[in-house]
């Protein structure tokens, strides 16, 4: 395991150059938009703005032709505020999760615009952390993954220790959230806030962990340490929300 040391060196929540791009390993949590059909609307027309393919539309709504009416409301497949937790559901259901464990769930910023699950475990790993992406979920800005778009890292697939603050405790129990973003520097955007305000809830309300895990960041659990996750964060608004 990396030790504490290593990861104030190697880890942090402000790594610049990671790479990007390749395919993904980890689980995609694909929201999904409604969008009612207008007159001269075609399902090319409608594919082609929210930047899907008509193949996807045409699964994601069970159409077997072209064909479809003005008022109809149609599924838009794709990162969104809605349905965002699909996949996050999905995959969580079929885990053998200890009950009671996690306690906390705790959020960072990645410190930097560019980024996403994959590329921030290949950081990771070759920074020194054997078992790779250091969080449980990563939350995109919509640059290298989807705006709002909630990737599931491998940790969270295998119910491991996290590697994203220093206290060990907090590792072992706690969840860790990373949003892509460097918020020194700016607020989350709406759709990342959307949704990590609807995973946390999901965490704290419904999902089977036997606990209902409080809200921090990390600056919160390592103290004098880090800014993360930025000066920018809404910390009052989520202090009201989670207490
Ligand atoms: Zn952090």
């Amino acid at each position: 395991m990396t030790s504490r040391r290593a990861f104030l060196r190697t880890l942090g929540c402000g790594l610049a150059g990671f790479a990007v791009g390749g395919p993904t390993l980890f689980a995609q949590a694909s929201g999904a938009r409604t969008y009612k059909v207008a007159r001269g609307d075609t399902l090319g027309v409608i594919a082609a703005r929210h930047g899907v393919t008509v193949t996807a539309l045409k699964i994601a709504n069970g159409l077997k032709s072209d064909r479809i009416l003005i008022g109809q409301v149609l599924t838009i497949p794709g990162a969104g505020p809605s349905g965002v937790l699909k996949d996050v559901v999905d995959a969580t259901t079929s885990l053998r999760i200890q009950r009671g464990r996690w306690r906390y769930v705790v959020l960072h910023h990645s410190g930097i615009e560019a980024g996403n699950a994959r590329s921030y475990g290949a950081a990771h790993k070759r920074r020194g952390m054997e078992n790779g992406l250091a969080y449980d979920f990563v939350i995109g800005n919509g640059k290298d993954s989807g705006d709002g778009e909630i990737e599931i890292g491998p940790r969270w697939l295998k119910q491991i220790d996290g590697g994203h603050v220093r206290n060990a405790f907090y590792n072992t129990h706690g969840i860790g959230i990373c949003l892509v973003g460097n918020f020194e520097n700016r607020r989350p955007g709406a759709r990342q806030m959307e949704s990590l305000t609807a995973l946390v809830d999901w965490l704290r309300d419904d999902a089977p962990l036997g606990a209902r895990p409080k809200f921090t960041v990390h600056r919160w659990v390592d103290k004098n340490h880090t800014l993360c996750p930025g000066r920018y964060f809404p910390y009052a608004e989520m202090k009201k929300r989670y207490g």
